[in-house]
Parts: C-alpha cells; sequence; structure tokens
C-alpha cells in the first residue's frame, strides 16, 4: 500500500501531478533527475510510499531503494554523460541537510576536478583511541554508556 501525503512535492511527482525527469520506476520506488543537480545526471530515488525520515522507512523500501541506486550508478556509467565515479548520498534529518522531508537517495556522478566534496567539520581529522571507539561500538550496541 502506497501511503500519500497530499502537501509534499515528492508524493506530487509519485502522482504525476508535478513535473519531473524520470529515470526510473518500479512498484516500491521512483527515479527522477535532481532539479538543482551536483553534476548532470544527478538523480534522486525516492519511495513511493511517503518516509519523513529512516525512522518511518520500510525495510523493504529501504532496500529496494539502494539496489535502484546501483541500478542507476551503472546507467550514468554506461550513458556518455560524465561519470568516472558516483556518490550515494541520504540526509535524515535537518541537521543532516534534508530539505525535502520525504526520504530520497542521491546518486551523484562524479569526476575528477568537479568541485563537490564532503567538507569536515572541526571535530574530525583526529586519530581516535582504540578504547573510545571500543566505548562508542560497546554503546550502540546495548543501547547504553559503557563503563
Ligand atoms: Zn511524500
Amino acid at each position: 500500500m502506497v501511503s500519500q501525503d497530499p502537501a509534499c512535492v515528492f508524493c506530487k511527482i509519485i502522482r504525476r501531478e508535478a513535473p519531473a525527469s524520470i529515470v526510473d520506476e518500479d512498484e516500491l520506488t521512483l527515479s527522477f533527475l535532481d532539479i538543482q543537480p551536483i553534476n548532470p545526471g544527478h538523480t534522486l530515488v525516492v519511495p513511493k510510499a511517503h518516509a519523513a525520515s529512516l525512522a518511518e522507512l520500510g525495510p523493504s523500501d529501504g532496500g529496494r531503494m539502494f539496489e535502484r541506486a546501483m541500478a542507476i550508478a551503472e546507467m550514468l556509467r554506461q550513458s556518455g554523460l560524465r561519470c568516472e565515479g558516483v556518490n550515494f548520498h541520504l540526509a535524515d534529518g535537518k541537521a543532516a541537510g534534508q530539505e525535502v522531508f520525504h526520504l530520497h537517495l542521491h546518486v551523484i556522478p562524479r569526476y575528477v576536478g568537479d568541485g563537490f566534496g564532503f567538507r569536515r567539520g572541526p571535530q574530525s581529522g583526529r586519530r581516535a583511541e582504540r578504547d573510545e571507539l571500543d566505548a562508542i561500538a560497546t554503546r550502540l550496541r546495548t543501547g547504553r554508556a559503557g563503563h
């Protein structure tokens, strides 16, 4: 069953009530070109069932999104568009850069010198100590702080 949010722009695209340049479609996902591409061929893979966040995304929808993103990466490599590499990017939450709250997986064709990249923050770059990493891994596994 496909649930739809009447105000959501991606749901409107899925219902064909808003324009999009469609690259791929199956029963669970729709893929279309990003209106503000990082590079030509930049594609968004979205679940047809409206999910604002990863917490709302069903595992089969998530798995299918990744499968279709893999297929689109191959399409980009075969397309003749400039594509020497591919990034997948998914933003879950405003702090992660999510702007449209219908979850989407970016498939971004890349080439040397395109100028795109992730910018590291001031806390990054330091090599972590093993005991610190082990404590965080324990915390993630158990859902609480280690000792
Ligand atoms: Zn939606």
